[in-house]
């Protein structure tokens, strides 16, 4: 008889037993006798191929079996046969547990992770599994940090789709093959590990970030936004990050601006040629009694800035031409549009199509409203709905144009709230759909925009016909218009 010396993980599949007698010719077959009678242990001990896997060594006597005849060992009577599987030893049996995951788990370089991440086209998904403390000193520029004891149960959220090709990643590539195999047993069939980790890529000379954490003074100031999921610290410094084009300082821009100045937006540029009049008041809530002859841009970013000095306000005293138009929308993530005018809508619109912006639509007239949102390439441009503007004939002059005062208020905090639901990739935004208010009533109404597949701007696979600045003329909504422009 030979004696089997159970290691602790193993002892619940023997009864408790820290020994066992077998008899048993050799190791192998002491094995074979052990596994007929405790159900479980030979897959702990052997794999599919009947060899010894590769995180359990085994010890006849002082001996390891491999320094011997493997399995084939001759036992004697008495003879001690020790299992010591991987994970309760020390450093040597770590190496062969990594050894092992070697075999099953696909290794990149730093090397190729570079070039994958550089080349055009579909990318991996490169995922960072250090610990927060470690990301904070240095990351890879655009990868997912996911610490390695959460990644289960974030994967999920973070990569849907099991056929996404990902690259994972730690400090030098150890706990990442434990990750890469945790991941392959979930299911996701193209995983790689990158071996030498987030050392090698620093050794190569590659580019590295630091990932941005809001101040303590933003904590505060966000606190409200931070104890919502869908926004969290992520989100308040995407909002942060972003910045928002809005076109005029009027009774559209002054309510959506505030409240984005409020939320965080990190840079707002308002663009107007106006200067203040008392007839603003009524509803142009950023300037005042004592800011009236000053430039709207002036008085809208020194009341803005007053709210939030964490902010960047730019103000462009000029009116939106073919000239300045481009270059304004191709530096914005989102526009908001709250002119007062055809040229200008239309030129935005373009614009919008040409840098493929989301435009945040919103008119008002007497009281009623609209909202929607003109994203390219997702729904319908405003020449899907509106292909020309009307000949200036046949718009009401401004002077018939009038508003209630709080109505632009309601229209332009929705075009604020769809503002900051496209920053933060939350929510379904208004494309395809147009809102439209009815004060009077206190009635809301959707409808549904379709684009228009000739559309001469946004229409699949047309080159740009450039832009157009219509002649100036005041118009308005009337009702057989839902989307024109109207009174700000
Ligand atoms: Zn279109």
């Amino acid at each position: 008889m030979a004696i089997v010396r159970i290691p602790t993980p193993l002892r619940s599949l023997v009864g408790g037993a820290d020994e066992v007698e077998v008899a048993a010719a050799n190791v192998r077959e002491a094995l074979e006798e052990l596994s007929r009678r405790h159900e479980g242990l030979r897959e702990r001990l052997l794999g599919p191929d009947g060899e010894l896997r590769h995180f359990v060594n085994l010890y006849v006597g002082a001996d390891d079996i491999r320094d011997r005849d493997g399995l084939e060992t001759p036992l004697a009577e008495r003879d001690v046969v020790s299992i010591v599987p991987a994970i309760a030893g020390g450093l040597p049996d770590v190496r062969a547990l990594m050894a092992e995951l070697r075999q099953r788990v696909r290794e990149v370089s730093a090397e190729q992770v570079h070039e994958l991440l550089r080349r055009p086209g579909p990318r991996p998904v490169l995922i960072d599994v250090r610990e927060p403390d470690e990301v904070e000193q240095g990351m890879i520029p655009g990868a997912l940090a996911i610490p390695r004891g959460l990644l289960e149960f974030r994967i999920e959220q973070a990569v849907p789709d099991r056929a996404t090709p990902i690259v994972v990643h730690c400090a030098s590539g150890g706990r990442s093959l434990l990750a890469a195999d945790s991941l392959q047993r979930l299911g996701y069939r193209d995983v790689a590990s990158m071996a030498g980790g987030y050392r090698a890529w620093e050794q190569a000379g590659y580019e590295t970030t630091r990932p941005l954490r809001l101040s303590p003074a933003q904590r505060r100031r966000y606190l409200r936004h931070l104890a919502i999921p869908e926004v969290g610290e992520q989100g308040q410094l995407r909002l942060l990050g972003a910045t928002v084009l809005l076109v005029g300082a009027g009774g559209l821009g002054c309510p959506a601006a505030y409240f984005l100045a409020a939320a965080g937006v990190g840079r707002l540029v308002i663009v107007d040629d106006d200067v203040v009049d008392e007839t603003n008041l009524q509803r142009q809530i950023l300037h005042t009694v004592d800011r009236i002859g000053q430039p709207k841009v002036d008085s809208a970013r020194r009341q803005l800035l007053a709210l939030n000095p964490d902010i960047e306000v730019v103000g462009v005293q000029q009116r939106l031409t073919s000239a300045n138009v481009s270059e304004l929308v191709a530096a914005a993530d989102v526009v908001l549009d709250g002119s007062d005018n055809f040229p200008t809508r239309y030129l935005l619109n373009d614009a919008c199509v040409l840098h493929r912006k989301p435009c945040v639509h919103g008119s008002v007239f007497r009281f009623e409203g609209q909202v929607t949102v003109f994203w390219p390439g997702r729904g319908p441009c405003y020449r899907c709905l509106y292909p020309a503007p009307p000949p200036p004939e046949l718009a009401p002059s401004c002077a018939e144009a009038g508003v209630l005062g709080v109505l632009p208020g309601v229209i332009g905090l929705l075009e604020a709230v769809e503002v900051i639901k496209i920053i933060l990739g939350q929510g379904e935004p208004l494309v395809g759909r147009l809102l439209t208010y009815d004060a009077l009533r206190a009635r809301f109404t959707e409808l549904r925009t379709r684009r228009d597949p000739d559309c001469a701007y946004c229409g699949e696979g047309r080159p740009f016909p450039g832009f157009i600045d219509y002649e100036q003329f005041c118009a308005s909504a009337g009702a057989g218009q839902p989307a024109a422009p109207a009174a700000r």
